[in-house]
Order: C-alpha cells, then sequence, then structure tokens
C-alpha cells in the first residue's frame, strides 16, 4: 500500500537552501518554473533542464536579477534524449559541482485525453518515455552525485489519476502509477543509504498550461498557482524532510 501523507505547512528561512545543488526537470514553465526561482531565492544553486532554451532563458534571467545563486541552463528534449545523454549531463555536474543535493523530477505531458479504446499510440509512447522511461535514466545516472551529497532528496511528480485509475487519462495516468511505483522501489534499495531520501510529490489542481489543457472549460482563477505551492516542495527537496523515505505526499 502507498504510504500518503500530507505536507505541512512550512514557511522557509530566507537561507533554507543555502549550498545545496538543486537539479529541476520542465524548469522553464509551470511548477518547475515557480520552484526554481523559490529555490534560487532561499540560496539553492539550481541547474534548470527543459526543452525550450527560451524559456530556461527567462527563468535564469528572473534568478539573476533577484540576485539568486548563478543558476546553469541544460537545454534537454527528454523525449528524444538517450542513456549517453544522460550520463553526459551527470558527467557535467559532476565536473562543475561534484555532487547533487536535490533533484526534481517534474517535466511531463499530458498526452491525450481519450478512452484506451482509442488512445493513439505514438502519443502513449511518448508520454511513457518523457513520464517514466527519463526519469528512471536521470535517477539512473544521476546516483552517483546524489550519494556524495551529505543529504539528498530525489523527488518524483506524481498526480491524483496515479493512485486511482480514471476514465480518458489515458497514458498520463498509468504513467503516474508507474512513477508511484519507481519512487516506492527506489525509495527502498536507499532505505540504508542514509543520506539520500526517494519520494514523491502529488501537487494537486495547479493553475498551469497542462492543467488548462486537461481542463479547457475550467476557469483558471478558481486554481492555487505553482507559486502558491513552492514552500511545500522546498519543505521536500530541503534539509527540513529529512528522514522521510517512500513517502508520496500531497500538497493538500
Ligand atoms: P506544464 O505543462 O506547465 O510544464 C511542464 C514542463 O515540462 C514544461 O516546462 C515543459 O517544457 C517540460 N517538458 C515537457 N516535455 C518535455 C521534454 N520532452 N523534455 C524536457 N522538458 C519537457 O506542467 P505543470 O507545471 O502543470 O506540471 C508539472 C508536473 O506536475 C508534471 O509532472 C505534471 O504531471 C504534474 N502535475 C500537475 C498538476 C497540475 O494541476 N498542474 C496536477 C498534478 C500533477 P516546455 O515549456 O518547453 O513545454
Amino acid at each position: 500500500m502507498p504510504n500518503i501523507q500530507i505536507i505541512p505547512v512550512y514557511h522557509p528561512e530566507t537561507d533554507a537552501m543555502k549550498g545545496r545543488v538543486v537539479l529541476v526537470t520542465g524548469a522553464g514553465a509551470g511548477i518547475g518554473r515557480a520552484v526554481s526561482i523559490a529555490l534560487a531565492k532561499h540560496g539553492a544553486t539550481v541547474i534548470l533542464l527543459g526543452r525550450t532554451v527560451k524559456k530556461l532563458e527567462g527563468v535564469y534571467d528572473e534568478i539573476v536579477a533577484a540576485g539568486g545563486p548563478q543558476p546553469a541552463i541544460y537545454p534537454m528534449d527528454m523525449e528524444g534524449a538517450v542513456w549517453d545523454d544522460y550520463l553526459e549531463l551527470a558527467n557535467r555536474i559532476e565536473a562543475e559541482y561534484g555532487r547533487l543535493d536535490g533533484l526534481l523530477h517534474n517535466a511531463g505531458i499530458l498526452g491525450d485525453r481519450s478512452p484506451i479504446e482509442h488512445y493513439d499510440p505514438v502519443v502513449w509512447q511518448r508520454v511513457m518515455l518523457v513520464n517514466v522511461s527519463a526519469p528512471f535514466l536521470m535517477s539512473r545516472a544521476c546516483v552517483p552525485l546524489l550519494r556524495k551529497s551529505e543529504d539528498a532528496s530525489v523527488v518524483f511528480t506524481s498526480s491524483g489519476v496515479g493512485r486511482s485509475g480514471r476514465a480518458h487519462w489515458g497514458a498520463y495516468a498509468v504513467s503516474k502509477f508507474a512513477t508511484e511505483g519507481l519512487m516506492e522501489t527506489f525509495a527502498d534499495e536507499m532505505e540504508n543509504v542514509k543520506n539520500v531520501r526517494v519520494n514523491a510529490i502529488n501537487p494537486g489542481a495547479t493553475r498551469t498550461n497542462m492543467r488548462a489543457k486537461a481542463y479547457p472549460g475550467e476557469d483558471p482563477n478558481t486554481l492555487k498557482t505553482a507559486e502558491d505551492i513552492t514552500d511545500r516542495y522546498l519543505w521536500l527537496l530541503g534539509p527540513a524532510s529529512k528522514g522521510k523515505q517512500g513517502v508520496s505526499f500531497d500538497v493538500n
């Protein structure tokens, strides 16, 4: 049975993330963008990974303009990337920082909202690649860097439809079930590795492009923003959540 918990309300100190090196995937938009900016505001050096360079540059500029630690931009399309690309990423991080203190698997795609009976097989493969295989490959490549940290937090991104299947959510729902399974398996393997913890977060309904695509008729103003939930991400990515292992966290 999954161990589901709610993230406590958290008000991070200004330097709560000071000295930490954190890699965020899908850092150019939505939740990844907001969390990256919040991480830097609280002292982290953020590696901004995503597929659209212009968006990553916008986040970079915002962090630098606010006086945060200089981030790094790492353009990568996780749909086309192969194992060697992940090894190169890990080697570059090793050369630049020597370790990794946080890894937020945030990038994801929605795919089609259609019944399994009519689901496009090509879209199915794309969703599984970006939402499941890419986080596996990245985790695998980054384990040596995580082990070199005094306190590393790996965070996978789940969803309500990753815990109970729902009609017309197709590959997205299945990919989030797989994400929960990947997190639990990896966390169990890290159980006796005191300096590496592995958990998942379900942000819940949040005002982003993906949510608008999933619910086109919804008024976005009724939803919380990505900025509203960054403190919860900081709790899970930072020292405040030390000791948590294999938990699937809900933001609310
Ligand atoms: P967005 O669509 O707003 O942002 C997703 C990010 O992932 C974008 O920066 C996007 O890049 C990036 N991305 C997509 N495909 C790739 C790829 N092939 N390679 C690299 N980067 C890629 O989504 P959200 O911010 O809403 O979602 C963030 C996470 O939260 C996802 O895992 C989602 O499943 C999960 N989630 C979101 C909820 C919500 O209500 N918003 C609810 C539950 C879970 P680009 O900008 O270039 O397209």
